[in-house]
C-alpha cells in the first residue's frame, strides 16, 4: 500500500504532531487533552506510512556535534 504524501500533506501532518505533542508535564495533547490523541496518532501514522521524517529537522541524534573536532589527540587510528 502506497501512501505518497504531497509536501504539502507532509507540512501539515508535523504541524499536527507539533501542535498535538503532549508537552513534559502535561496529562495530555494540549489541544484534545488525551494522551496519543486521533489527530496526532493520524499523522504520525501517515508520515510513517509514507516513509516521511516526523520533522523538517533531522533527528537530534544526527546532528553534527561541534564540540567534537576531528583528529581528536587519543581516538585518531
Ligand atoms: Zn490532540
Amino acid at each position: 500500500m502506497t501512501a505518497d504524501l504531497t509536501a504539502e500533506q507532509v507540512a501539515h501532518c508535523r504541524q499536527v504532531l507539533a501542535e498535538h505533542t503532549v508537552r513534559p508535564g502535561a496529562k495530555g495533547c494540549p489541544v484534545c487533552g488525551v494522551i496519543r490523541c486521533p489527530d496526532w496518532t493520524d499523522a504520525f501514522d501517515k508520515l510513517a506510512v509514507a516513509g516521511q521524517t516526523m520533522a523538517a529537522e533531522p533527528p537530534p541524534w544526527q546532528l553534527f556535534r561541534p564540540g567534537r573536532r576531528p583528529g581528536t589527540p587519543g581516538t585518531a587510528g
